[in-house]
């Protein structure tokens, strides 16, 4: 029985720090980055609290300088992930029953760990493995991950404060809140650290044993992340640590009898690939799995005549190029009126144009490299597809070169067809399509947006005219999970902005909410009688 007491305060938001030059987390970030550089390190997967090495190895490396190596880590194979089912099942029925306050005390200890920000290791491990620049790192690996472990544990416990509403007399009615009976496959993305470490942390809290696949790309984050749950007091067993390749490790969990939900960041074809096989498993499991998965985005701006043209310029730099457009939430089509276009075309040109990018050890780089090999290939082929069409025109950046890193200039698409490949695709990269509209068919335009995509995740509405601003805000209603007014369509905050979208883009559960961590419990609901009838007649049945 878990019992709910006002012992969480409530938290606030992680404060952003600056690394103004001279600042101590500046100075202690740079050393950081320069020690772990040095060092080339062995990554072992983790399995009930075991180091266990299978020799199938994979690289990690610095995206932006390919060729330095961080380090190798191990791959499991079915053996292994059938080892960490069999652990994480050995586990549960002590992890389950434990107390909720002591699984949250070890979330906020985590949180304070990486508050003192002494050591910078994962910021720095997030700059050198996935290529953020200082600031995009910070509000990632520290601030928004700092924020999810300390907002769960709030939200469980207002979870946790849900009961019935009514007992009568001679009678108590509760709600128990276990944990999913089974196992959790928590498998993570490579852009956000935060995201890799929440996605087996919630269910964690919960009260439940994970299974934590993280992406092959991002291996190096994701082990200092384990190294954090140890440090912290997590229990060996309740998060097992098994890299490898999405196709090995998937269909073995996929098919075990345990497999309880599914907590998945990633891919809509992926996310789809998964449900799929549980699809065809369902009569194999003892419980139906939860499937959460927020997945891909093909996010909008719309702009109406009456939007503020400075602002709109800096939404569009950072909603599209921030992190290399490797956001789920990044703006990657916007629809801009034809009399206002004519007046931010050269500054928005120019604005671009003044965007430095490389390594993020200089921390004037506003961009830095593309994850991989893989996402470079794709990425350009987009960009060299817009380059041979007659319905576009490449108006910034369509250059790359993946010979030292994979970079890739900030590239801005026009076109005048508003179903081209590029406004409709997730390309996840930094590209951006534009399509001009006239004034006068806003509505039509407004329709054009919700209809382009399959997707829902995120996108924005500028203007300053209140009527145009409700219509975007109505037609639009199922276009994105979140929708921002006079804002850029990324940068979500725990506890501000739940975040997640509907139609392709995923199950809409907000993660970093009480929404989120409802899927991860399974309520019994007791009723206790303390004066139960004796005799099974009713009044009624009485002769007269
Ligand atoms: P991805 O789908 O390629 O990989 C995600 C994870 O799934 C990785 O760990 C990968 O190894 C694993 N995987 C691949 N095949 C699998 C299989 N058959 N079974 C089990 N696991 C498998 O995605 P990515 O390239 O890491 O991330 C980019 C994608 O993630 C984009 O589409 C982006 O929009 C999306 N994303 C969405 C959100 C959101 O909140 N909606 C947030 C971040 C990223």
């Amino acid at each position: 029985m878990q019992n709910a007491k006002a012992i969480v305060p409530k938290p606030v938001n992680e404060p952003i720090l600056s690394y103004a030059p001279g600042s101590p987390e500046k100075i202690a970030l740079k050393k950081r980055i320069q020690e772990l550089k040095l060092q080339e390190i062995e990554v072992p997967l983790i399995i009930g609290g075991q180091e266990i090495k299978t020799g199938n190895m994979g690289k990690m490396v610095m995206p932006h300088n390919h060729k330095h190596i961080l380090g190798h880590y191990h791959k499991a194979g079915e053996k292994e992930v059938k080892m960490a089912i069999e652990a994480s099942m050995d586990t549960w029925s002590f992890w389950s029953k434990t107390p909720w306050e002591m699984r949250a005390a070890i979330f906020k200890k985590m949180a304070s760990i990486l508050q003192r920000h002494e050591e910078q290791t994962l910021n720095a491990a997030t700059m050198l493995g996935q290529s953020k620049n200082v600031y995009q790192a910070e509000i990632d690996s520290a601030c928004e991950f700092i924020d999810f472990l300390n907002f769960n544990c709030w939200y469980a416990q207002e979870l946790y404060e849900q009961q019935p509403t009514y007992s009568p007399d001679g009678m108590w009615n509760r709600l128990e809140h276990r944990s999913l009976e089974g196992f959790i496959f928590a498998v993570s993305p490579f852009n956000f650290t935060s995201i890799a470490g929440n996605l087996p942390m919630s269910p964690a809290l919960m009260g439940n044993v994970v299974l934590w696949k993280p992406a092959s790309s991002a291996v190096y984050s994701a082990h200092f992340i384990m190294q954090l749950f140890k440090e912290a007091g997590l229990p060996d067993g309740v998060i097992n640590f098994i890299p490898g390749a999405g196709s090995t490790v998937g269909p073995i969990v996929m098919k075990n009898e345990n497999l309880a939900g599914v907590h998945f960041t990633g891919s809509t074809k992926v996310f789809q690939g998964m449900w799929s096989h549980i699809g065809e498993n369902i009569q194999t499991y003892k419980t139906y799995p939860r499937i959460v998965g927020e997945t891909g985005g093909k996010d909008f701006c719309i702009a109406h005549e009456s939007a503020d043209i400075d602002a709109l310029v800096s939404a569009m730099i950072r909603g599209a190029f921030e992190y290399q457009g490797q956001k789920c939430s990044a703006m990657s089509r916007a629809y801009i009126p034809t009399n206002v276009w004519k007046d931010i075309k050269d500054k928005y040109i120019a604005e671009v144009g003044t965007i430095k990018m490389g390594d993020p050890k200089d921390f004037s780089n506003f961009m830095n490299a593309v994850i991989d090999q893989t996402a470079f290939d794709s990425i350009t082929e987009f960009i060299d597809f817009a380059e041979e069409a007659d319905d576009a025109e490449i108006i910034t950046g369509g250059q790359y070169n993946d010979e030292k890193g994979f970079f890739i200039e900030p590239t801005t698409i026009l076109t005048d067809n508003p179903k081209f490949r590029t406004m409709c695709e997730e390309i996840f990269g930094p590209v951006l399509t534009i399509y001009l509209y006239e004034p006068m068919d806003w509505e039509k335009t407004l329709d054009l947006v919700d209809k382009t995509s399959p997707y829902a995740l995120t996108g924005c509405v500028f203007g300053q005219d209140r009527k145009a601003v409700e219509d975007a805000s109505k037609r639009l209603t199922h276009a994105a999970g979140n929708f921002y007014i006079n804002d850029k369509p990324t940068g979500a905050v725990v506890g501000q902005q739940p975040f997640g979208g509907s139609r392709a883009s995923g199950t809409n559960d907000k993660a970093g909410s009480m929404f989120n961590l409802i899927r991860w419990i399974s309520m019994r609901t007791i009723k206790e009688t303390f004066d139960p009838p004796k005799n099974y007649r009713y009044p009624f049945m009485d002769e007269e």
